[in-house]
């Protein structure tokens, strides 16, 4: 019986409740079979280039792990896929960095990662690869001999082509997508501005066909947008203990709770979102001590010199706004630098008027779709969301919103904290069905059909 075998980054243990949305959608998927999950293991080990696999059953899973190297964590984990990779892909060139020994270490790690992998598939077994850290991981199987149906998800943005090409070797890097039978992007502007990027690329004269023709392979390039499992966390935000801690966040002079959550990442617009309530509290000084924005934001790559820096700007950033604005009774800004569990946030969530999701680039963002589920029908909170947000695309009934925009975002906040029972019912229901409709199921259920080359399977 052919298997689904997973590849990603790092693997994460489906029996404990996961935080980020890639491992919450990839363990889902494996549920549905008799799966492997193969990945990084999340420890650093001397000698691990020549370790082996370790295979391990949990919730119903097999998961195939291998620890990295000091040397392949710096250079293909944090040099290639996370100082070069991760800004481009978040149109942020000014924040790329980009040094041989890293893209190095990057092709080593794909390669390291093939080897290991030919030698767990069989021949009817599907591979599903994901994330912009292993997009050469299906060449490097097929110089293998792997000829198995291989698919790869992108789950952040794809640039326009005057962006990607920037990418030192972005041609070797791009060409070997063509390795896979199906590669699935978040959104249509996302696969659009894949399919310009093969256009501008292309060395043969005349036009660019779809599927895309490599020698004798095809591959197929469509758009997969991501959503959550919308029934658990409607449940999470129903629970006795979430009642309870809404009732604490709630009760009190403040009327008004805007909430944001977002690992503290300068894809996440932040700086640019404490700029915007600072607006609001200068702009409408009725709303002052009624209002109270909490900000969730634990620490990820700590390590690089992008990520301290943006800690360190919004600290000083909640810092004065506390400064100038608090009172012996009233914190404007409440600041949490630590990650906070799913079942809390659903809480957080549903006690909160406003959801703030203003990244400045985000490849779905699963936070817009949970503050959207969390929200009690009767009496709905409102969702105030990044047009460069990959959701946008879908949550027409948001507040949509540029980021960049403080007197724009600040606007928005006060309509938001303002806005009729009735309006807000209404956009709430509209909202909710877009993510039922776009759940966690029906992304994976698509995707699948896709890649097993099944026409008729629905979504
Ligand atoms: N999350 C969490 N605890 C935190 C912060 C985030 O459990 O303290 C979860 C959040 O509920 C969501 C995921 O992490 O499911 C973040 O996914 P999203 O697509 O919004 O952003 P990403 O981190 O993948 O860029």
């Amino acid at each position: 019986m052919s298997r689904l075998v997973v590849v990603s980054n790092r693997v994460a243990d489906p029996s404990q409740p996961q935080s980020g949305g890639l491992a919450v959608a990839v363990g889902d998927a494996l549920q549905n079979g008799n799966g492997i999950w193969f990945g990084w293991n999340g420890e650093i080990q001397e000698g691990a280039e020549k370790s082996g696999v370790t295979l391990e059953r949990s919730g119903g899973v097999t998961l195939a792990t291998q620890p990295l190297s000091q040397r392949e964590y710096d250079t293909y984990y944090l040099g290639y896929a996370n100082r070069a990779l991760w800004p481009v892909f978040h149109y942020r060139l000014d924040l790329a960095e980009f040094d041989t020994a890293a893209l190095d270490g990057y092709r080593s790690v794909n390669q390291r990662f093939a080897k290991s992998i030919a030698a767990l598939v069989d021949d009817d077994d599907l591979i599903w690869i994901h994330d912009y850290h292993l997009i050469p991981l299906a060449a490097e199987l097929r110089k293998l001999g792997v000829e198995n149906r291989i698919g790869f998800f992108l789950h952040i943005p794809f640039p326009p082509p005057e962006i990607v090409s920037a990418v030192p070797d972005h041609v070797w890097l791009f060409d070997t997508l063509h390795a896979y039978d199906v590669v699935g992007f978040q959104t249509e502007q996302d696969a659009s501005n894949f399919k310009r990027y093969v256009e501008q690329t292309a060395d043969s004269a005349g036009p660019v066909t779809h599927p895309f023709r490599n020698g004798t392979r095809k591959m197929t390039a469509h758009t997969f947008p991501i959503g959550i499992d919308v029934d658990s966390f409607v449940e999470m935000a129903n629970t006795k203990k979430a009642s309870d801690r809404i009732r604490r966040l709630t009760r009190g002079d403040v009327r008004n709770h805007i909430i944001g959550v977002e690992r503290l990442d300068y894809s996440k617009g932040l700086p640019d979102r404490f700029r915007s309530f600072r607006r609001f509290l200068e702009k409408y000084p009725d709303q002052r001590k009624k209002t109270v924005l909490m900000q969730i934001a634990p620490p990820t790559r700590g390590e690089l010199a992008a990520y301290a820096e943006i800690r360190t700007e919004l600290e000083q950033l909640s810092g004065a706004i506390n400064g100038a604005f608090g009172d012996f009774d009233w914190t404007p800004v409440r600041y949490i630098h630590r990650s906070v569990p799913r079942d809390t946030l659903a809480a957080l969530f549903r006690g909160s008027k406003v959801g703030l999701v203003t990244p400045l680039r985000d490849g779905m963002n699963l936070v817009a779709k949970e503050y959207v589920a969390a929200q009690d029908a009767d009496d709905p909170g409102v969702l105030i969301l990044s047009r460069f947000a990959g959701a946008a695309a879908d949550l027409e009934e948001a507040l949509i919103v540029n980021p960049y925009d403080a007197d724009e975002v600040a606007k928005a906040m006060h309509l938001a904290v303002t806005m009729e029972a009735d309006e807000r019912i209404d956009r709430h229901k509209r909202l909710l069905a877009r993510v039922r409709g776009r759940d966690i199921s029906s992304w994976q259920t698509a995707f699948l059909a896709e890649l097993r080359g099944d026409a008729t399977a629905k979504p």
